[in-house]
């Protein structure tokens, strides 16, 4: 295998507009590269001020995608790990404040030995050390480096300078700037218009920065006269200007590549040869399951205090979506908004009318959490397959103490600090904690599943890591009276100290998870929990469906 020692970089970075898919770009080339043979990895560069995206509110930045290092992380992590299927860790992704960060606590140390501390050496070169980083780690032959933000912001222009010094640094052969513009379609024209490339790619220009290749996203084909027309503008030969057309599913995105020759494109540049040509028909399969599943859709409500917003469940929505192909049907979501439930703005029985399962989403506060724990007396009551996640199965267990177990008022102390039965409590180790940033339980831990139950099905084995990111817990004083009245701890920390998963035995499909499974499905890889869950609920749309054709009640989802 001609391995070349020297690690190669690749830097995406975006422009004209946000929201083009610079995320899905990086991903879905990573996954051309490994398709290929090479081992790749992606990281994200974010130009805000907070040290990580841990403290900003899902309205503001979506989900926070949690490693299994336990860093909160940009949402494009995602994708990486979803499309690569290889973890990434906290040295994926850092923000302009963990930079400013470092560089202040250098200073405060005395680390610069007296000179003025300034944005050019000192922040750019920590940038440089950073974007480094991975590539000493001698795991990776290509790293991908995505620069979030649009050029032409005030707030990225140190990241373009430590690419563009990068460049120089390390050599044109070891470095492929790819740029990502949008070719806008104009109705009343009827035509594709490259004045906003050109004027992106002017200002990339003006850092010192050429884009080697241009990835033109467009809602239709680039023809050849119009890759030659940006190329002529943007000072680049017409085989680089790479076009890239609305996708039905992103999960195409690769396969769209692919026939454009991005791949390719990239190893010719970076004067690299691939093990292997790219074989990418796992992802053909994949794709045509999502797009034309043989088996019909199945609804599932998602109820949720941020569901105006649904960037905020991300990897719920995409965990989905591999299992949904995996089950050949396609999952519709029906967003439930848990304060619409509160409000009795709708009943608990139309919101669940029409649909197969219910899955309470993670989250945190008290707003909505009574709208979501009558829902889940109803999906309870009624047999309706229920997954709750996180601040989910927390309102499970709540539902079950008040509604099973007799204790009125049950509560978590996350919303009534006092309350008789405090059946999910903070966790001892959060006690004295009082900073906000990072400091939660983060990250993989092990859990230990009880034979014969659901969980253990679906898993196929006793021992799981999963991912977390909270501070309370079910309240160990109340485990034992919970389980007498029906509550199976299905899952525990190997001490036996945290209950991880709960469930209903006694119940179709009724599972409470303390961790975050959505942060582990992937596409060649769907999770046990929801391949299982989005199964059940294909189970009872199916009879439901028998059940009209026979003449008795109910509805097809
Ligand atoms: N607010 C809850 C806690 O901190 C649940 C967190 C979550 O859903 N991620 O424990």
């Amino acid at each position: 295998m001609s391995r070349s020692k020297t690690v190669k970089h690749i830097f995406v970075t975006g422009g004209v507009v946000s929201s083009l898919g610079k995320g899905i770009l990086s991903a879905s080339l990573g996954a051309l590269l490994k398709s290929r043979g090479l081992r790749v990895t992606i990281q994200k560069y974010d130009p805000y001020i907070n040290v990580d995206p841990g403290t900003m509110s899902p309205y503001q930045h979506g989900e926070v995608y949690v490693t299994d290092d336990g860093a909160e992380t940009d949402l494009d992590l995602g994708y990486y790990e979803r499309f690569l299927d290889v973890a990434t860790s906290q040295a994926n992704n850092v923000t302009m404040g963990r930079i400013y960060k470092d560089v202040i606590d250098k200073e405060r140390r005395g680390d610069y030995l007296g000179v003025t501390v300034q944005v050019i050496p000192h922040v750019i070169d920590e940038i440089k050390h950073r974007m480094l980083e991975l590539a000493e780690s001698g795991k990776y032959d290509v790293i991908i480096t995505e620069v979030g933000g649009t050029v032409g912001d005030i707030e990225a222009s140190p990241f373009l300078e430590a690419m563009r010094q990068l460049k120089l640094q390390l050599g044109a052969k070891n470095t492929v700037n790819i740029h990502l513009t949008l070719v806008p379609y104009i109705k009343s024209a009827s035509e594709l218009k490259t004045k906003p490339t050109q004027h992106s790619v002017k200002m990339l220009q003006e850092t010192g920065i050429q884009p080697d290749i241009l990835v033109c996203r467009s809602e239709r084909d680039l023809s050849k006269e119009m890759k030659h027309k940006i190329g002529l503008f943007c000072n680049l030969s017409d085989a680089d200007v790479v076009g890239l057309r609305d996708a039905e599913t992103i999960y195409e995105v690769p396969l769209l590549l692919r026939d454009e020759g991005l791949d390719k494109l990239v190893l010719q540049k970076l004067g690299m040869k691939a093990p292997a040509d790219a074989h990418l028909d796992d992802w053909k399969e994949f794709s045509h399951k999502v797009k034309f599943p043989k088996d019909g859709t199945v609804r599932i409500a998602i109820c949720g205090k941020y569901t105006e917003y649904p960037d905020a469940y991300k990897s719920i929505v995409e965990a989905f979506v591999h299992a949904g192909a995996s089950n050949d049907v396609k999952v519709l979501i029906k967003w439930l908004r848990s304060e619409d439930i509160e409000d009795g703005v709708m009943t608990v029985e139309d919101a669940l009318r029409d649909v197969s399962g219910l899955l309470v989403a993670p989250g945190f506060g008290s707003r909505g959490i009574e709208g979501k724990i009558n829902i889940i007396r109803h999906a309870r009551e009624s047999n309706i397959p229920f997954f709750g996640i996180c601040l989910g199965m927390q309102c499970a267990v709540i539902e079950f103490a008040r509604n099973v177990a007799g204790m009125d008022a049950a509560n978590s102390t996350e919303f009534v600090k006092k309350t008789k039965y405090p059946v999910i409590d903070m966790m001892e180790s959060q006690k004295n904690v009082t900073e906000k940033g990072g400091t939660m339980r983060l990250g993989s831990y092990p859990c230990v599943l009880e034979e014969g139950t659901k969980p253990y099905k679906a898993y196929g084995k006793q021992l799981i890591t999963e991912r977390h990111r909270h501070r309370y817990e079910l309240n160990n004083h109340f485990r034992e009276i919970l389980s007498e009245k029906g509550l199976m701890m299905a899952g525990t920390s190997p001490d036996n100290e945290l209950v991880e998963i709960i469930e209903l035995p006694t119940h179709r499909w009724f599972i409470g998870v303390q961790f975050h499974p959505e942060l582990k499905s992937r596409v060649h890889k769907v999770h046990p929990l929801f391949n299982s869950f989005v199964a059940e609920a294909k189970a009872l749309r199916n009879e439901r469906f028998h059940q009209e054709v026979n003449g008795t009640v109910g509805t097809i989802s």
